[in-house]
């Protein structure tokens, strides 16, 4: 079933440069340099959240939505790269990448049946990509219980669908400084509850760093 669903989407969707459609990548070398980030911080209730690129811009919402629609997971190792080039721009958080002993990566989970879907985690694949490059350690041990999805709900009723939504499976964080990491923040609202499961776990700092917002 997946090779026929595969075959399917690689008709509909063929390998081709997202920007200039050459073909054999899905972002040649030129237009994946030329894409101009945009890194920015802002505060979501208690996380303060870093994001490397503007969601607005056509490339970069392409990027996110043919990843996670067309389930391209060649695509977020792409952003996991974009992250890496942005980070550099964020003095606080590349501290702890290159220096910090107590950290840990996080990523925001999927729901069970969404990553059965969609067959794979697209911040899964971010974090990865920063944890290879930081040599910081990963830990994939957040889960995330069956809600609606968040998009399409409004301010408050984001907040109340995810409420609850997290459970942390690891030991006990004592002490340690965890980075959260998801695809894209739209209000804060999943990563201000994941982060709040986090801190309940023992993690001294929590911070968010997303590919978009
Ligand atoms: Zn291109």
């Amino acid at each position: 079933m997946k090779k026929i669903l595969r075959f399917v989407l690689d008709l509909l969707f063929p390998l081709r440069c997202l920007h200039c459609r050459r073909a054999d990548y899905w972002l040649c070398q030129p237009c994946l340099e030329k894409i101009k980030l945009a890194p920015t911080y802002e505060r979501f209730e208690k996380i303060l959240v870093f994001s490397a690129a503007d969601y607005q811009k056509k490339i970069i919402k392409k990027l996110v939505r043919t990843c996670k629609f067309s389930a391209i997971p060649e695509l977020a190792e792409i952003m996991g790269k974009l992250l890496v080039r942005g980070v550099q721009q964020f003095p606080e958080i590349l501290d702890l990448l290159k220096n910090e002993s107590d950290l840990l990566i996080v990523p925001i989970p999927l729901s069970a049946r969404r990553l059965r879907e969609r067959g794979f985690n697209q911040s899964l694949l971010i974090a990865q990509e920063l944890s290879n490059y930081f040599v910081q350690p990963l830990a994939n041990l957040l889960k995330k219980s069956e809600r609606r999805p968040q998009s399409g709900l409004a301010g408050k009723k984001r907040q109340a669908n995810i409420h609850g939504a997290f459970l942390w499976t690891g030991e006990n964080l004592s002490g340690r400084k965890i980075i959260l990491v998801d695809d894209v923040v739209t209000t804060g609202a999943t990563l201000a509850e994941a982060a709040k499961v986090l801190k309940r776990a023992g993690a001294k700092k929590v911070i968010g760093l997303v590919f978009a917002r």
